[in-house]
C-alpha cells in the first residue's frame, strides 16, 4: 500500500527518473481489476496524455501525483508503480502503462485495491484528494504538538480506539494501517486503546513516535514490506508486520501477535503494548 512514506519515496525516485520524458504511448485499463478506481474516464487518457512532457512529481498523504504540462496523473493505495528501461520485463497485468519516446516505461498495476487517474490540472473534484492536499503532513512544521493535541482532545474522537483515531477519516493523511503498527509499538500503545484513556504523557509519546517513526521510514526509503519504483523493498525494517508475527519482541522478548481489528490486521507486542 502507498502510505505517506512510500508516496514520498516514489515521488523522489520519479523526479530522479522520468522528469523531461515525453509520453509516446498510453494504455489505460488494460486488465480488468474490479477494485481499481479511475479518476476521469480511462478512455480519454490517450488523448489527454499523448506527447505530454513530464515536469515533476509531488506527494501528499498517500497520493503520488505527476505533473505533465496541463495534465495530472494520480496514484493511490494499492498501486504498484514500476519503472522499466525497456519492455522486456513489464508485468502482464496493468491498469496504466505510459511509454516514453526513449522506450522506457512507467507501469501501474493494482494489487487488491487502488486508484489511478488522469485529469486536467485543477479539475478533479474529489473530497479524499482535496483533504489529503489541504491537511498538514505529519512531517511538516504545521503538524506540531499543539495541532496534534487539538486533534486528539477533540470531543468526537474520545470514544475511538487509537487505530481508528490515527488511521481513519484522513485525520492524518497518509497515515494508514501499515505505518500505524510501528508508530504504536514505538509509543508503547495498544491499537485498541481508547483515546479517552490516553494520558498526557502517552499523548506526548504518541506525538513523538509519529514524527520519529515516519522520519526513519522516509530516511530509509520506505518499509521493507513495500516495493519502490524499481521493485526493491524499502530499507526500513518493519518491526510489527506479517514478517515478524510469531517472533520475539526485540525490547521485551514477548511473542509478537496478530489479530483482526476494524477490517484489517493489527500487529502488536502484548508485553510492550498493554491496554
Ligand atoms: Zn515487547
Amino acid at each position: 500500500m502507498i502510505e505517506l512514506t512510500e508516496a514520498i519515496t516514489l515521488s523522489k525516485q520519479l523526479n530522479d527518473t522520468i522528469n523531461g520524458k515525453i509520453i509516446s504511448k498510453i494504455i489505460a485499463a488494460h486488465t480488468k481489476q474490479k477494485l481499481t478506481w479511475y479518476y476521469g474516464n480511462p478512455q480519454n487518457y490517450q488523448r489527454l496524455l499523448h506527447k505530454k512532457k513530464i515536469d515533476y512529481t509531488t506527494s501528499f498523504g498517500g497520493f503520488v501525483e505527476i505533473s505533465a504540462q496541463t495534465m495530472k496523473i494520480l496514484f493511490r493505495d494499492g498501486v504498484n508503480l514500476r519503472f522499466f528501461e525497456n519492455q522486456s520485463k513489464i508485468p502482464e497485468k496493468h491498469q496504466l502503462l505510459l511509454e516514453f519516446i526513449d522506450h522506457s516505461m512507467l507501469v501501474a498495476s493494482v494489487q487488491m485495491y487502488g486508484g489511478v487517474g488522469c485529469f486536467i490540472r485543477n479539475e478533479l473534484d474529489n473530497t479524499y484528494y482535496t483533504v489529503a492536499k489541504e491537511k498538514p503532513s505529519p512531517l511538516s512544521k504545521e503538524f506540531d504538538k499543539e495541532y496534534f493535541t487539538r486533534l486528539i482532545r477533540g470531543g468526537h474522537v474520545q470514544n475511538l480506539s487509537i487505530k481508528a483515531f490515527l488511521a481513519t477519516e484522513q485525520r492524518i493523511p497518509g497515515l494508514g494501517n501499515g505505518v500505524l503498527q510501528d508508530i504504536l509499538f514505538n509509543a508503547k500503545l495498544h491499537p485498541k486503546q481508547k483515546i479517552t484513556h490516553i494520558s498526557e504523557k502517552q499523548t506526548q509519546h504518541l506525538f513523538e513516535s509519529i514524527k520519529a517513526t515516519l522520519t526513519e521510514m522516509v530516511n530509509k526509503n520506505g518499509r521493507d514490506t513495500e516495493r519502490d519504483l524499481f521493485g526493491r523493498p524499502g530499507e526500513y525494517r518493519t518491526k510489527m508486520c506479517k514478517n515478524t508475527v510469531g517472533k520475539r519482541c526485540e525490547i521485551c522478548g514477548s511473542t509478537i501477535m496478530k489479530s483482526n481489528y476494524m477490517g484489517g490486521s493489527i500487529y502488536f507486542c502484548p508485553g510492550c503494548q498493554t491496554i
